[in-house]
C-alpha cells in the first residue's frame, strides 16, 4: 500500500507501492470475497467519559482474519480497499454492523453512540449521505447516535468536495469527529467552519502524556481550542492511570484506549458493557 507513516505522523507517498504485483492482486481478491461473504469482522472500543467512567460511546473498528496469513491489520487492507474500488462496500458493512449492534445494546438499557471511521475515498462518495440516512431508518437508530470519524488530511485532499457531503451528513443530523486530530494540516480558520461536533486528539501526545511535558501542554491546548469552539474533546490511545487522570484533569470529554478496554470482539464488547452501569446519555 502507498501510505507510510513517517516519524511526524504525516503520510508520505511511496509510488513503488502502489504497483499492482501478483500478490497484492491477490490480496485484493481475497479482501473483496471477504467483503462479499461478510467475513469481515468488526472491533469495538468504549468511548469512557474520564471524570466519571460512565460509557458513552463505542468506536467500530475493521478486523480481517484471512484464511491464511491470519490477522491482517487495517493499517494494511483500509489503504488496499481505498485503491481497488472496495472502500464503498466496506463502510456500509461497517455502518450496517455498527447501527445494528448499536440498537442490540439499547435494547439492554446501554444508549450509546457509535463511531464509524471514513477514509478519504468514502468521502468523496456522493451516495454516502443518502446510503447513511437509509441505514438509520432500517436500525431505528436516532442520527446523532452515529458519529463519523474523519482525518484532516481526506478532507484536504478534496476540500470543496468533502465540505458539500459533511453539510449534508451534517443536515441529518449525524455527528462528525475529526480523528487524529494534531497530526494534519488544517488551519484553525478552516476547523471553525466545519460542520463538526468532536476532535479526537491522536494517540502520538497521549501515549506519553505523563512523562513529557511537551505532550501535557499540546493535549491541554487542543482540549482549549476544542471547548473554545464548542467541540467535545476525547483523546484516543490512553494506555495507563495517569493518563487517564491528567486527561480528567485537563477536562477533556471522553477518553478511549488499551487502559479501559481494548477494542473487542461484538460478543466480548456486549460481556464487557454487561458489567457497567447503565449511564443516561447527557443532553446534546
Ligand atoms: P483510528 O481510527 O485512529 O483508530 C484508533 C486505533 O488505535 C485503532 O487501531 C485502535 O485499535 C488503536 N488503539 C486504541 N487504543 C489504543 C491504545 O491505548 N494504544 C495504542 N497503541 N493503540 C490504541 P486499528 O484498529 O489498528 O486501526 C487503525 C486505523 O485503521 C484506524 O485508526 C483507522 O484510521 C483505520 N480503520 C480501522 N477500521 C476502519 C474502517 O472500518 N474504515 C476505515 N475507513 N478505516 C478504518
Ligand atoms: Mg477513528
Ligand atoms: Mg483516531
Ligand atoms: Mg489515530
Amino acid at each position: 500500500y502507498a501510505a507510510k507513516e513517517t516519524r511526524a505522523g504525516l503520510r508520505a507517498y511511496d509510488e513503488t507501492a502502489d504497483v499492482n504485483t501478483p500478490q497484492r492482486l491477490a490480496r485484493i481478491a481475497d479482501l473483496r470475497a471477504a467483503i462479499d461473504r461478510r467475513d469481515l469482522m468488526v472491533a469495538f472500543q468504549p468511548k469512557v467519559d474520564p471524570a466519571t467512567g460512565a460509557v458513552v460511546g463505542a468506536e467500530a473498528l475493521a478486523r480481517w482474519h484471512h484464511p491464511a496469513d491470519g490477522m491482517v491489520p487495517p493499517d494494511e487492507f483500509i489503504p488496499l480497499a481505498e485503491h481497488s474500488g472496495l472502500i464503498r462496500p466496506l463502510t456500509l458493512h461497517m455502518l450496517e454492523v455498527a447501527l445494528r449492534s448499536r440498537a442490540a445494546w439499547a435494547r439492554t438499557g446501554h444508549d450509546l453512540h457509535v463511531a464509524v471511521n471514513l477514509s478519504p475515498n468514502g468521502l468523496l462518495d456522493v451516495t454516502l449521505p443518502e446510503v447513511v440516512e437509509r441505514l438509520l431508518a432500517q436500525t431505528g437508530s436516532a442520527p446523532a447516535s452515529l458519529t463519523l470519524e474523519i482525518t484532516e488530511s481526506s478532507i484536504m485532499a478534496d476540500p470543496s468536495g468533502s465540505l458539500a457531503t459533511l453539510e449534508r451528513l451534517h443536515a441529518l443530523g449525524v455527528k462528525l469527529s475529526i480523528d487524529d486530530f494534531g497530526t494534519g494540516y488544517s488551519s484553525l480558520g478552516r476547523l471553525r467552519r466545519l460542520p463538526i461536533h468532536e476532535v479526537k486528539i491522536d494517540r502520538s501526545f497521549v501515549q506519553r502524556l505523563t512523562h513529557d511535558h511537551r505532550d501535557r501542554a499540546v493535549v491541554r491546548s487542543a482540549v482549549q481550542l476544542g471547548h473554545a469552539l464548542g467541540l467535545e474533546v476525547v483523546a484516543e490511545g490512553v494506555e495507563d492511570a495517569g493518563a487517564l487522570e491528567l486527561l480528567a484533569r485537563e477536562g477533556c470529554d471522553l477518553v478511549q484506549g488499551y487502559f479501559v478496554s481494548r477494542p473487542l470482539a461484538p460478543d466480548a464488547f456486549t460481556e464487557w458493557l454487561t458489567g457497567q452501569p447503565v449511564h443516561e446519555r447527557r443532553p446534546a
